[in-house]
């Protein structure tokens, strides 16, 4: 069980008033709000430690320095990663996926192929596309049915001797499915095949342990965990992320440069060229304290009970048409009511001030699949409560009986 008010008092955000309406917030796949640990850290961050990192021999510097690799611990035992080394500080999702798929990419050949599935974020298509493109491999489909779930025999059937890689979202972030991604990593593994994880839905709502679930890659971000926006993590395994070439260069991760030859850094700095985000590190690592300290548990337990909620009150509207209705589903639900386009729902909902996302969800091939150019998307997080998914629910019918549905 958690402390709802406890937790509502942590963001000063939620008592916002919007066009005289209480801020309900239901767009937290997107971002989410900030408690007040991870806005203090920022600020105490900047008060009392600012310093760049790992160069400076003075006493602000290491305190900076000790706070970053801190952050990395938080992180590394946040996900249960074996090692710090294998802990990558980045933008956020959309850059971890990009470090592998260039870094990997450079080890394709002429006809390779990289498995995604189809509900991916473009984050996790777009990059596999442009590195297929250069090397003249193939990005190969694994498709979604109508309840939005995968089948784990074409992923068989579709694993040849040509496979070099499956990306796939942990959860996906416009159908809700939680993917089978142990089942995923183990019938790769099977084949010899690395599985990059794209966590940016599933760390912030339940708990996931990299070596429970044997993946070779993960990625995640910051500000959909409630900690900033700008700071993400790439987790690889030690054996791959040594095998792969460095992403960026510059400062940080080299070892020794001379105009005749550079050497690289150890692990993790060997991908983490430039000044890094120490602030956004040490934040995050507030965000990660904030989510232990309630329990990855009871988080997944309080989404759970929302998303059944909301489904089954959506379901009693007339005309509703709910995207996704897989099995294994995370914290939001996807929506279409008659034939209300989801902008002017959005619009209205808005007025109201409830604030939902409207449109493809940076989904468009899992729009395409169903035939549709967008949804209208209510995501949860840690804060929400069932009387926000009524305001919903009644929101959704003002919007239905002013455009006469
Ligand atoms: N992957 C999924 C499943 C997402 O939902 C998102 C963001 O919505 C991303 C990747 C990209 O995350 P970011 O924009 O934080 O890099």
């Amino acid at each position: 069980m958690i402390n709802i008010e406890k937790i509502r008092a942590d963001f000063p955000i939620l008592n916002e008033q919007v066009y005289g309406h209480k801020l309900v917030y239901l767009d937290n796949a997107a971002t989410t709000q900030k408690p007040k640990p991870v806005v203090e850290s920022i600020v105490n961050g900047y008060y009392h430690k600012n310093a760049n990192v790992h160069r400076g021999v003075h006493w602000l510097s290491q305190e900076a320095t000790e706070a970053h690799e801190a952050a990395r611990e938080t992180v590394r035992k946040f996900i249960n990663a074996e090692k710090t080394s294998e802990i990558i500080f980045t933008r956020g999702t959309t850059e971890s996926l990009n470090i592998v798929a260039a870094t990997f990419g450079e080890l394709l050949s002429e006809g390779d192929e990289i498995i995604v599935s189809q509900m991916e974020h473009h984050s996790n298509i777009v990059p596999w596309q442009l590195v297929c493109e250069k090397k003249g491999a193939r990005l190969v489909m694994l498709p979604i049915d109508n309840n939005g779930e995968i089948s784990l025999e074409t992923l068989k059937e579709l694993i040849n001797e040509k496979t070099r890689l499956v990306s796939i979202a942990h959860a996906s972030n416009t159908l809700a499915t939680v993917n089978p991604v142990k089942e995923v990593i183990s019938i790769a593994h099977e084949n010899g095949i690395p599985v990059m994880i794209d966590g940016a839905q599933s760390v912030p709502h339940f708990k996931v342990d990299v070596q429970e679930l044997d993946a070779d890659f993960l990625a995640f971000s910051g500000h959909k965990i409630y900690g900033p926006t700008g700071i993400g993590v790439l987790y690889g395994k030690e054996k791959w992320l040594d095998k792969l070439p460095p992403y960026q260069a510059g400062g940080e991760m080299i070892d020794k440069v001379t105009f005749e030859k550079t050497t690289f850094n150890v692990l993790p700095y060997k991908f983490e060229a430039g000044t890094p985000d120490f602030i956004g590190s040490t934040s995050l690592a507030a965000a990660l304290d904030y989510m232990t300290a309630i329990g990855m548990d009871n988080v997944e337990e309080h989404e759970r009970e929302l998303v059944e909620y909301a489904t089954k009150k959506l379901n009693e509207i007339e005309g509703m048409r709910i995207y996704g209705n897989a099995k294994k589903r995370s914290g939001l639900v996807s929506f279409l009511v008659s034939d209300i386009h989801p902008y002017d729902m959005g619009t209205i909902l808005d007025k109201l001030g409830i604030a939902v996302r409207t449109g493809h969800h940076c989904a468009q091939p899992t729009m395409d699949f169903f035939g549709i150019e967008g949804t209208v998307r209510a995501s949860f997080g840690i804060y929400n409560t069932k009387e926000e998914i009524d305001i919903l629910v009644n929101g959704i019918a003002r919007a239905k009986k002013l455009f006469h549905k």
